[in-house]
């Protein structure tokens, strides 16, 4: 049995064979398409075939000089399969007919091909599947333009380990059924290990060399808590981990006797505890939750694994039928933070490559550069809202005031749209910012008159307070909720907040963390949001807290010189 430390992203334990994903190989999402965009999807297609084509007669060139005749042939191959019906003709028909993304069509008429060249019983032949897979590899790069090689989803039931995920590969691994996964890099507040929980897939990151050292088919065992993957386990850990999957059963139904009660401390301090939501898949557990609304809609995720950006229709029907679920409770719509490690397919230039994409093109910065995806967006929750619900609008990565007034203006904009072809948006939508930039929270008395809450996303305020970047694995022991200066900061927008009678939400990892949740209500904090499966957790402690005593604990806190001082002062 080896144990590998690393980083518990997402709690949960699970136990199975591993499939080892090979560095730089991309796992490829099924999505289905609206039939409108089918043509577009066959065009990509057929684009990304042609610079395949030009990369063959660009190697063709060089083997030519520098390999001769021989090797040539080689290439000559490839060109007879790339050029071969089964992609010219079979994708674009899988496309059309099934409906589904150009990545899939191709994956599926390669694996249907492969499958027959395994059955062959000749050396030469079977040898031929490589080529196919080379070609196949060769068009995704291009369809996904980017330097990844395709290979078929992970095995129903496996544990994937991996180098790295990206979050659209992660949202991938939902649909393929993955029981946990284990990579070399990443963070805990990484978008990827956000994503893990709330879609309930335990996981465990910055595992340094893992991808190496674990072979497809060996037997895993994954401590999503305490961070730790253990490769052929022996059959006492097995056991007492199959115990420990047993037991959090039992805890977690124990909690359910909260549902429904307020997130109220002993002295009567009454938190607003909310929910956020990563995927489509949660908006239906919601009304069995009963949370006091939703308090981050990251609708980043609507956006990913598609060619691109979805309609104010598609969008309006998602916004609509959150704010159905929540009946009069308010649902936080966060305009989509792309760009960083979330980019998307936008429909216009691509995205460029950055040296530093968390510092880049991202959220706001994004949107402003591209108002007309931005509009679409405003126009759909607007379109959403005139249906009933009670929705309020965050902007992220706000950085200064003049894109709050940007901001405003488009709105005010998609809202005199809107009206002109009649759709009644009823009273005012309530607009906020993501307090994540420590400029934002610097300047915040000054934006908040122009503002009616604030939600601090500590997730990206950590990583640009202590300039340690959250997806990375080297820094990832720099990353501490509990530094003296990360609490400084949250009392100073608390503070403001309070002086012009706004509301502070806090809805990055550190409200779910449940060792962080008495620091924030000690800060005084208003709202909290946290993922669906950690709210009955949250309220648990919640309801254990004396608000009176942490808040001495919490000014005392503030003065403390480092996060040991911090945790010593919380009893930790
Ligand atoms: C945050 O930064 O804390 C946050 C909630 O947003 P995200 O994690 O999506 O960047
Ligand atoms: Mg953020």
């Amino acid at each position: 049995m080896i144990i590998v430390k690393g980083i518990g992203a997402s709690r949960g334990i699970a136990i199975g064979s591993a499939f080892v994903l090979e560095d730089e190989e991309v796992v490829v999402s099924r999505v289905e398409l609206p039939k409108q965009l089918l043509r577009a999807e066959v065009k990509r297609f057929k684009e990304a075939h042609k610079a395949a084509l030009r990369d063959l007669d660009a190697a063709e060139a060089r083997v030519l000089k520098f390999l001769g005749r021989d090797h040539a042939k080689l290439i000559h191959a490839h060109r007879m399969i790339l050029t071969d019906t089964l992609i010219t003709k079979d994708v674009p028909m899988r496309i059309i007919k099934e409906g589904v993304n150009a990545e899939f069509a191709l994956s599926e008429s390669v694996e249907s091909v492969a499958q027959q060249f395994e059955k062959i019983d000749d050396d030469f032949f079977r040898e031929r599947k490589h080529d196919l897979m080379d070609v196949a590899k060769r068009l995704l790069a291009h369809l996904l333009k980017k330097n990844k090689k395709s290979m078929p989803a992970p095995a129903e039931g496996s544990i994937l380990v991996a180098r790295n995920l990206l979050p659209s590969e992660t949202l991938s691994l939902h649909d393929s059924k993955v029981l946990g996964f284990a990579t070399d890099l990443g963070g805990k507040s990484s978008h990827t290990a956000i994503l893990a929980q709330s879609l309930r897939i335990p996981a465990v990151v910055a595992l340094s060399d893992a991808s190496r050292r674990v072979k497809t088919g060996d037997f895993l065992i994954i401590d999503g808590e305490n961070g730790l993957l253990f490769i052929d386990p022996t059959p006492d850990v097995v056991a007492k981990y199959r115990n420990l999957q047993d037991k959090e059963k039992l805890a977690e139904k124990s909690l359910e006797s909260l549902r429904g009660l307020p997130a109220i401390t002993v002295d009567g301090r009454k938190i607003l505890l909310e929910i956020n939501l990563d995927s489509l898949e949660e908006v239906k557990g919601i009304s069995a939750l009963n949370p006091d609304g939703v308090g981050l809609f990251r609708t980043e995720y609507l956006f990913l694994n598609r060619p691109a950006p979805p309609s104010e229709k598609e969008q309006s029907a998602i916004y609509a039928a959150a704010l159905k679920a929540l009946d009069a409770k308010s649902v936080v719509f966060r305009t989509a933070d792309l760009g960083g490690d979330r980019v998307a397919a936008l429909g216009v230039e691509a995205v460029r490559d950055e040296a530093n994409p968390f510092m880049g093109l991202r959220g706001v910065r994004l949107f402003l550069r591209h108002q007309d995806v931005f509009k679409t967006q405003i126009r759909a929750i607007l379109r959403a809202v005139s249906k009933g619900g009670h929705a309020r609008i965050l902007i992220p990565m706000v950085s200064s005031l003049w894109e709050i007034q940007s901001v405003k203006d488009i709105i005010s904009q998609a809202k005199a749209e809107l009206e002109k072809e009649s759709v009644v948006i009823p009273g005012k939508i309530e607009l906020g910012i993501m307090v994540e930039i420590p400029s934002a929270a610097i300047l915040l008395d000054v934006f908040l008159p122009h503002l009616d809450f604030v939600s601090i996303g500590t997730n990206d305020l950590i990583q640009y307070i202590l300039a340690v970047d959250r997806i990375n694995d080297h820094v990832a022991h720099l990353y501490d909720a509990f530094h003296p200066a990360v609490l400084r900061f949250i009392k100073m927008i608390v503070d403001a907040g309070q002086n012009q009678k706004k509301r502070v939400g806090v809805c990055g990892e550190m409200a779910a963390d449940l060792k962080a949740v008495p620091v924030l209500v000690g800060l005084g904090v208003d709202e909290i949001s946290v993922p669906m499966r950690m709210h009955l957790r949250v309220k648990e402690v919640v309801r254990s807290l004396n608000y009176k005593a942490l808040s001495v604990s919490a000014s005392k806190a503030l003065a403390a010189s480092d996060a040991e001082e911090v945790r010593r002062l919380f009893g930790y």
